[in-house]
């Protein structure tokens, strides 16, 4: 079943890198991206996240997290309550650059994205509260997974 497929319908070889740091921050809303917390956090108490939303954490997955797509789409799949084994693997592959999408690569500007559909931050207060503002680092640990020393307290 190509829905399943790292390589998409399209067989057009990803990323298959995983950090389970990176993961855990995405799955937990505690990335350095204050619009995709927002959303994830979210997702984890109703089950449900807007489509925009949707597309905001798959392209941050994917391309400023550096995650294989199959573990977001997977837990996507654990979390959505509105889970749709086409809308979800088919979305997935179309954000990860390995789906049915005329314009290939999907990488959404963050920064942008909030500037345009959260302005005035009420989004962001509403789920992150008083880390709506906060920069959270992305990796505590290096490449052989010792503890970074500084920064991360
Ligand atoms: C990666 C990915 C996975 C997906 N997986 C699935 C799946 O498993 N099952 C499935 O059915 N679909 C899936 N979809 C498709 C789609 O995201 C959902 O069907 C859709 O989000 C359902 O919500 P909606 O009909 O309210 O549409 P939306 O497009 O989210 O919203 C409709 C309108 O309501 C507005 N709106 C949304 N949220 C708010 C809010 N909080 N406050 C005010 N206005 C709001 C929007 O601006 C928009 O104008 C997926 C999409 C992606 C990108």
């Amino acid at each position: 079943m190509r829905l399943f497929n790292s390589k998409g319908i399209r067989s057009q070889a990803p990323l298959t890198s995983f950090y389970p740091g990176r993961f855990r921050q995405w799955c937990e809303g505690a990335t350095p991206y204050p619009i995709v917390n927002a959303c994830m956090r979210e997702l984890n108490a109703t089950g449900y996240m807007s489509n925009r939303g949707r597309q905001l954490v798959a392209s941050c997955f994917v391309h400023e997290l550096g995650l294989d797509w199959r573990f977001g789409a997977a837990y996507f799949q654990h979390q959505l309550i509105d889970y749709d084994v086409a809308s979800n693997w088919g979305n997935w592959q179309y954000l990860a650059g390995v789906g049915a999408d005329p314009r290939g690569h999907r990488r959404f500007d963050l920064d942008k994205q909030t500037r345009q559909y959260d302005p005035d931050g009420s989004y962001r207060r509403h789920w992150l509260g008083d880390d709506a503002d906060n920069s959270l680092p992305l990796d505590h640990v290096d490449m052989v997974d010792w503890p970074l020393e500084s920064g991360h307290d």
